[in-house]
């Protein structure tokens, strides 16, 4: 924040929401994607409401079938939190492979699902989970889906007025896996070539559903939702596999960037899917 910047530094929503409603101020939470931008001098703001010491955002509830997560989660709570180890493991895992100990103490979930990355290490976990967000301002609450929240590279469907609140996954069943990957340069603080997650119901081999969340290889994060349709209902084969690997390998749609090229992208995704059905496979069935 420059010399002439202004800070607000609420203690409630209402008070946020009262000062989002009347000023182009910039939401900080964790403040580590807006610090970046900040020291490159790519951030134009010269208002910020810093959201931290809002205690409502905080918080992770067990609500029956759901777990309420608020959006200032730290990655560190995520990782700590028994019932998210417990019914969203991969979103543990997700949350171990955000940046270093620093970022994951500091970083949100809020915070990264408004930045929007397609490279969000926990958005493919919401996407593959069918999250629900839950978005606040002055004229009130709305649900909206977490896979309709995004609506082009970078772009959201959150109101400059509004907050993302909080985010509700539904808890894994007993009869239900899943199952977070990320493919980078180097375990720690790499940007990923691929991240996908996937949610699953299994029995004996047979695919009930399927939900594949990948990211990095679209502008948005991405349902791989023609490759779901493949696999519904169906028994795990080599055969399924392969199909599976093509499919989704065909439907999504990466660039070559510095990171990466397109070819390679669209061959690791494949590869990704095909060794989490393999693990299925190894801990359901005789093994193909
Ligand atoms: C060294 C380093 C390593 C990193 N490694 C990874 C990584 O491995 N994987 C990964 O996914 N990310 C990584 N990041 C990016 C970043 O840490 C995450 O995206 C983090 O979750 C951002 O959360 P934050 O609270 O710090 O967001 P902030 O920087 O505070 O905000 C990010 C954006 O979200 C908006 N915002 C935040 N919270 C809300 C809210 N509740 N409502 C409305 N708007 C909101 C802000 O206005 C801003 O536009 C890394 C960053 C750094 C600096």
């Amino acid at each position: 924040m420059s010399g002439n910047s202004t800070a607000h530094s609420p203690r409630s929503l209402d008070e946020a929401y009262e000062i989002l409603s009347h000023t182009a101020a910039k939401v900080i939470a964790g403040g580590t994607d807006l610090m970046v931008l900040m020291n490159a001098r790519q951030l134009d703001a010269e208002e910020f409401l810093d959201i931290w010491r809002i205690d409502e955002l905080r918080g992770i509830a067990d609500e029956g079938d759901a777990l309420r997560i608020g959006a200032l989660a730290t990655y560190t709570d995520l990782i700590r939190s028994p019932i998210i180890q417990k019914y969203a493991p991969a979103l543990v895992a997700a949350s171990r492979m955000v940046g270093a100990v620093q970022i994951q103490n500091r970083g949100t979930l809020g915070g990264n699902i408004v930045n929007a990355s397609p490279a969000g290490d926990s958005l493919p976990v919401l996407a593959a989970y069918d999250a629900e967000l839950e978005i606040g301002s002055r004229r009130g609450l709305r649900r909206l889906d977490f896979n309709q929240f995004y609506t082009g590279y970078r772009r959201t469907a959150l109101e400059a007025d509004e907050l993302v609140v909080s985010v509700r996954v539904p808890k894994l069943k007993a009869d239900e896996r899943d199952f977070f990957c990320k493919v980078g340069t180097r375990r720690a603080q790499a940007i990923s070539k691929t991240v996908m997650a996937v949610k699953a119901k299994t029995e004996n081999e047979i695919l009930e559903w399927i939900r594949v969340g990948v990211g990095s290889v679209a502008p948005t994060v991405v349902r791989a939702y023609k490759t779901e349709s493949l696999l519904a209902g169906r028994a795990i084969t080599a055969d399924l596999v392969e199909q599976a690997r093509q499919s989704i390998s065909l439907e999504v749609s990466p660039i070559t960037d510095l990171r990466s090229t397109e070819h390679y992208r669209r061959r690791v995704t494949g590869n990704v899917l095909a060794r989490f059905l393999r693990e299925v496979i190894d801990s359901d069935g005789a093994g193909i």
